[in-house]
């Protein structure tokens, strides 16, 4: 109201610094801010309701454009292409490659597919952050989950058991602020010890008032559900909710593929490490954008004449999503193991591939079996537990071992090699 901004914390922070906007629709205000930008700039030509399938390379393996498929909504529906100096990598996270994810339905993982395919090399897939406290929709709740943030226990919310006991006290010395990683850990303790499928969010200490400035979405989303905050604890279950890897760029947003750029949750620049602190993506966002932006700006490539549209891997049938979602979650989730590793290993490599018909469902089933082979290949490789990678079967970090990162590439032949690499 001062004009001031207004900062709030989420785990693992020992001050207030995230600054929000409308109570809990800070993302809504990034993106209104967003497009205002983009149509005053004329310059901007913006192909609405487009899905990129893949990047066209010119003779010296630059990039040289993108393919596309139109969908319609008053633009002729088909296929075409773009022609570009430089191609920027936006497309988000994987989230759907599980079963429970707080991602939208459009993050399919579609840019690191797009990247492997193209040649470039992708890094620290085992890395994925699960958000503690997604809203709990019932026992067969798939895809999108309603999140929870953390911001309501910033407030003061507690996480508590079915005896209605608080248990992250003792735990971590930030209790219910710990890092996801340690407050979904301990979630899935108590999940299993009790045999729970979800624990509780007690937030009724906020009272009905600061409930409702702070958190109206989450408060509406709650009520939508049957669940009234005011009265009741909350159930919440971990969700898939952050991709800390992605396409390998240097610090300048640059890939292995010249002329191809990533940032957002598309790319791993390496600031996150092994597990992301809450709120870091959209800075992480801004800076990098802006950086590929200065680039481009300063030096933008030659173009070049597109001679090859990347591998052809074949498609998948999108009539298994659903299940390898399901395996995906049970086998390479929170909590993992060889065998578990191996499990999910299994069912994506039975995956149905023959007679499928070129369509967007089919583009997202291919990009999602593509990204969690790739993220399972690396997860199985790495024994040891580091961040947000949880191997039951190794429970220690392993530095002597594993201080490093999994890079890893598609060759000519469609094989997905992984190379080690120490850090530096
Ligand atoms: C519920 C929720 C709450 C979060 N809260 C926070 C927070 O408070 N602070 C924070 O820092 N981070 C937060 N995150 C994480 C953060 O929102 C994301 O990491 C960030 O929005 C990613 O931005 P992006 O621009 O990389 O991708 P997105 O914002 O996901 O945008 C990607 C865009 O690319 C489009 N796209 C994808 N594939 C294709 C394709 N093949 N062709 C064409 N278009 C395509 C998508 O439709 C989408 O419009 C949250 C995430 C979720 C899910």
């Amino acid at each position: 109201p001062g004009g001031g901004l207004s900062l709030t914390r989420e785990g693992g922070h020992h001050r207030n610094r995230i600054i929000h906007a409308g109570g809990d629709a800070t993302g809504a205000e990034v993106q209104r801010a967003l497009e205002v930008a983009i149509a005053r700039d004329p310059a901007i030509h913006v192909v609405e309701h487009a899905l990129v399938l893949d990047l066209l390379t010119g003779a010296d393996g630059r990039a040289a454009g993108i393919t596309l498929h139109v969908l319609g909504e008053g633009t002729p529906d088909g296929v075409g292409a773009v022609l570009a100096r430089a191609v920027v990598l936006a497309t988000g996270g994987m989230g759907q490659v599980y079963s429970a994810t707080t991602n939208p339905a459009v993050s399919t993982g579609d840019g690191v597919a797009l990247a492997l395919r193209a040649g470039a090399v992708v890094t620290d897939l085992e890395f994925v952050q699960f958000h503690p406290t997604a809203l709990w929709l019932g026992a067969g709740a798939r895809g999108q989950q309603p999140l929870v943030s953390e911001a309501v226990r910033g407030e003061g919310a507690v996480l508590v058991d079915a005896a209605g006991k608080p248990f992250l006290q003792g735990v971590h010395e930030l209790a219910d602020l710990a890092p996801r990683d340690v407050v979904a850990k301990a979630i899935l303790r108590v999940m299993q010890s009790e045999g729970l499928d979800h624990v509780w969010l007690d937030a009724r200490r906020l009272g009905p008032d600061l409930l409702a400035r702070r958190f109206p979405s989450i408060l509406a989303r709650c009520r939508q559900a049957g669940v009234d905050p005011v009265h009741e604890p909350i159930p919440v279950v971990p969700a898939a909710h952050y991709a800390s890897g992605g396409v390998r760029t240097d610090l300048r947003g640059r890939t292995s593929v010249p002329g191809l750029y990533a940032c957002g949750e598309v790319a791993c620049t390496g600031v996150h490490g092994a597990n992301r602190l809450a709120s870091n993506s959209l800075l992480e966002g801004l800076v990098f954008a802006g950086r590929i932006g200065a680039d481009l700006a300063r030096d933008l490539p030659p173009r070049v004449e597109p001679v090859d549209e990347g591998l052809e891997t074949g498609l998948v049938d999108p009539a298994g999503r659903d299940e390898l979602a399901r395996r995906m979650s049970v086998g390479a989730g929170v909590i993992r193991t060889d065998a578990s590793l191996h499990q999910a290993a299994a069912a994506l490599a039975g995956a149905a591939t023959a007679d499928v018909e070129p369509r967007p469902e089919a583009w997202d089933a291919t990009n999602l079996h593509t990204v969690s082979t790739a993220l399972v290949q690396a997860a199985i490789r790495r024994e040891e537990t580091r961040g947000s990678h949880w191997r039951e079967d190794f429970p220690e970090r392993d530095d002597a071992r594993w201080r490093g990162h999994l890079l890893a590439a598609l060759g000519t032949d469609g094989v997905l090699t992984e190379t080690y690499q120490v850090a530096g």
